[in-house]
């Protein structure tokens, strides 16, 4: 795989800035020519382009696809040292996704920056979620004591979690996630990219979220230096997902570090959540790309993950965006639906036995018996199916993206 030098275009009110990738062989799964991060236009000024997020971005579909790495433009010394661990985690933690460790070739490294231009500020994403929710509240709260939590900025990305193809959509919620926002003096940032586009039917979602989150902060530098990542799991149990305690510290450079904040469980968040004000009409949690712009399907893994939480802590009827009432069926639907979740369904255990609620922590066991029936049966089909069979067979089953905003310019 060849990475280009990237490219900055001002096109309709944004700036673009985009690279060329060529694979080596033809992937099972038709690509694009070029990977882009498209901003709003005065965020121009800001933006410190090189091949850093790309590298990054393109490193897990390289390791899936067994694809050495050219890198034809700048990159950071500290970046490239750490992908080498961070490479290594997910071969170990993902072995039949990331299937190969990866040469990677440079071309040049940047030079460290000796006096920072300007004063610049923490960020954080921002999707409508628990865990964002939390972190952005909470931060504010601590800079009071801390000077270093000190979040200004959130990202909203256009293209993850949520379709490419409703641009007004996303304009509409960004605006009230927005509005939402403003009273901590957190500013939301929208960005959008086609990483989704390299890496739909190849790799689970599940391990990618961070990556064109933490790709885009990067190119973001002029503002941002540091990244606080929402995490899924507290520090007592926690799991290589695709983000995590153990890897996202790596993807740091010479001016720009990440955080993932683990010290408060997820039961604990809801508990802190759940005083916002408004935040029940807020709330959004979907990944099914068919609603996920105007609400909660209540059936897709992370609608039912939170909903079965809200049902253990009681306060499910206040969030009527999802399906009322609450049905302890959600339970086995959310077992049978996560697959890949076996410290996921231990937490809900856990917090079920802390709570007192057996008939919860039953349903906890009966979801993860259910999640491991999916998890070997789907292990039995890949070892069966041919591989092209199965990418087709997804392709039938899930919605395929389409990038209706995509800079037509022909690779380089
Ligand atoms: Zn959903």
């Amino acid at each position: 795989m060849i990475i280009n030098e990237p490219e900055i275009e001002y096109k309709n009110g944004e700036v673009i800035v985009s690279a060329g990738i060529e694979l080596d062989n033809p992937s099972i799964w038709e690509m694009p020519q070029k990977l882009y991060f498209a901003f709003p236009e005065e965020c121009g000024k800001v933006l410190n382009v090189d091949c850093n997020p790309f590298l990054y971005s393109m490193l897990i579909p390289a390791m899936r696809l067994g694809e050495n790495i050219r890198v034809l433009g700048t990159v950071s010394p500290r970046l490239t040292f750490g992908l080498q661990e961070y490479q290594a985690i997910f071969h170990q933690a993902h072995s039949q996704w990331a299937r190969h460790m990866v040469e990677i070739e440079y071309s040049r490294f940047s030079e460290r920056e000796l006096s920072p231009p300007q004063k610049r500020f923490g960020a954080t994403s921002f999707s409508g979620g628990i865990d964002s929710t939390f972190s952005c509240f909470f931060l504010k709260e601590e800079q009071q004591l801390i000077p270093y939590a000190d979040l200004k900025y959130a990202l909203f990305i256009h293209g993850v979690d949520n379709p490419l193809n409703d641009p007004i959509g996303f304009m509409k919620l960004a605006e009230s996630f927005r509005n939402f926002l403003k009273p901590q003096q957190v500013e939301l940032i929208t960005a959008r990219t086609n990483f989704i586009l390299f890496t739909q039917f190849l790799l689970p979602w599940t391990l990618l979220p961070q990556v064109p989150l933490l790709s885009t902060a990067m190119l973001l530098r002029g503002l941002i230096d540091r990244f606080f990542i929402p995490s899924t799991y507290s520090y007592n149990r926690f799991t290589v997902a695709g983000s995590s305690f153990l890897s996202d510290h790596w993807v740091a450079t010479e001016e720009f570090a990440v955080f993932q904040l683990g010290r408060h469980d997820f039961l604990q968040k809801l508990s802190y959540v759940n005083q916002i004000p408004e935040y029940e009409n807020v709330l959004r949690v979907c990944s099914n790309k068919k609603i996920s712009l105007d609400g909660n399907c209540g059936h897709c893994i992370k609608c039912l993950r939170t909903m079965v939480y809200l049902a253990l802590q009681g306060n499910y009827s206040k969030y009527k965006s999802f399906p009322q009432p609450f049905s302890r069926l959600y339970i086995l639907e959310w077992g049978w639906k996560y697959h890949t979740g076996r410290v996921t369904f231990i937490n809900f255990i856990h917090a079920a036995w802390q709570k007192k609620k057996y008939d919860f922590l039953l349903l906890g066991m009966a979801a993860y018996t259910l999640s491991q029936i999916n998890h070997h049966l789907r292990r039995f089909l890949r070892f069966v199916v041919p591989e092209k069979i199965f990418v087709r067979w997804k392709q039938r089953l899930f919605v395929s993206e389409e990038d209706i905003l995509a800079p037509p310019s022909p690779a380089s």
